[in-house]
């Protein structure tokens, strides 16, 4: 038969989401099952969100602003950066692709630690760039010594996960800036920070505030998780300008979507309703830490809104085993189960989940 698409891509693993949670319910015949496997924060919009959306759609016949003017306006003053260094997109992992796109020609090499955000070795393949994974500490952080060492005169791109998806850890200035001292100025480095909004760490620093003036370093944001936006799709990266007018040539247009703007501004507004949310999830987070403990798992401490349990091989049957008693977890087989923190009520199901399947 005639090949339509490329060969590589047979190989490459697909992007798992999370299982839906009402054919799990069905297939339990339970009322509700609970789905703490994609890293959403439980709570519905912020308020002025529904408003704000429901008075956007009126205008869904025209094409949405593709400068997205008052959104990057409102991001610009909200962190302090010029609006000509922001560019939006239909999600940071779309960002991630478009950076890849930007910046790789096939044969280039785009390198970030593993285990990291799953989409990293997709958003790599679709350029027909190289991945080079560097394997994460024992203690399932990022190694930047190792990621420093493992640059070569190909690497175009380097993702640095801070937090880290799917362990939470969370690497420090110090580590920082010394990795970004020793990369070449051809690199460009991309902070990916979705969860930066739950760090507590005061040693892990604020990537826009501490790094925005490198030539080489671009933020990566999204609006997706404490924001509580993830199904209107909107994330933005922060860059030198002349980085950005670069990545504007190759962004789809019109992909920031009339509605995600609206919305995006609307939670921007919502002024403190977003950190009292992010305060109740590291409360709940750490209580969800000391009840895996006691179970004897060795969760590192998180920095974001969820936790990571090295369970190894016997993760996909841990997941299983959730998924038996109603609550979704995401198992990596066979590295460990990433658990995103819920209510309270959802985050006892699965402690209630967890103990069953370990004792
Ligand atoms: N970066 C990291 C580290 C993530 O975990 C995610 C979402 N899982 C994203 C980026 C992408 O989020 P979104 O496309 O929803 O902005």
């Amino acid at each position: 038969m005639t090949r339509l698409t490329r060969a590589d891509l047979e190989a490459l693993p697909s992007y798992v989401p999370g299982r839906n949670v009402a054919d799990l319910a069905r297939e339990l015949g339970i009322a509700e099952a609970i789905k703490l496997a994609s890293n959403e924060v439980p709570y519905g919009p912020l308020p002025g969100v529904p408003e704000a959306v429901a008075e956007a759609v009126a205008a869904a016949h025209r094409y949405p602003d593709m400068g997205v003017l008052a959104l990057r306006d409102k991001l610009a003053d909200r962190y302090g950066v010029a609006a000509d260094r922001i560019v939006t997109g239909c999600g940071s992992v779309a960002l991630a692709e478009i950076l890849a796109k930007t910046t790789c020609l096939p044969g280039d090499e785009i390198l970030y630690s593993w285990r990291s955000f799953e989409a990293y070795p997709i958003v790599t393949a679709g350029v027909g760039a190289a991945s080079v994974r560097v394997p994460n500490t024992p203690g399932h952080g990022h190694d930047l010594r190792a990621m420093a060492d493992a640059i070569t005169e190909r690497t175009r791109l380097a993702f640095v996960c801070n937090p880290n998806n799917p362990t939470g850890t969370a690497v420090r200035a110090a580590d920082i800036d010394r990795f970004l001292d020793a990369v070449p100025s051809d690199v460009l480095v991309v902070l990916d920070e979705a969860y930066r909004e739950f760090v507590t760490d005061a040693e892990v620093p604020d990537a826009l505030t501490r790094y925005g003036d490198r030539p080489n370093v671009v933020v990566l944001r999204t609006l997706s998780k404490a924001w509580g936006l993830a199904g209107l799709r909107i994330g933005f990266l922060v860059a030198q300008p002349e980085v950005a007018t670069a990545v504007r040539k190759v962004l789809t247009p019109f992909s920031t979507s009339l509605v995600a703007q609206a919305a995006a501004i609307a939670a921007l507004d919502a002024g403190d309703e977003v950190r009292r949310r992010c305060a109740l999830v590291v409360a709940e987070r750490q209580r969800v830490t000391e009840g895996l403990r006691k179970l004897s798992v060795e969760v590192p401490d998180s920095q974001a809104n969820f936790v990571w349990l090295p369970l190894g091989e016997r993760s996909a049957e841990f997941g299983a085993a959730c998924e038996g008693r109603g609550v979704i977890v995401r198992p990596f087989q066979p590295d460990g189960v990433r658990v995103t923190i819920g209510t309270p009520e959802e985050n006892d199901a699965f402690l209630a989940a967890a103990e069953a399947a370990l004792t």
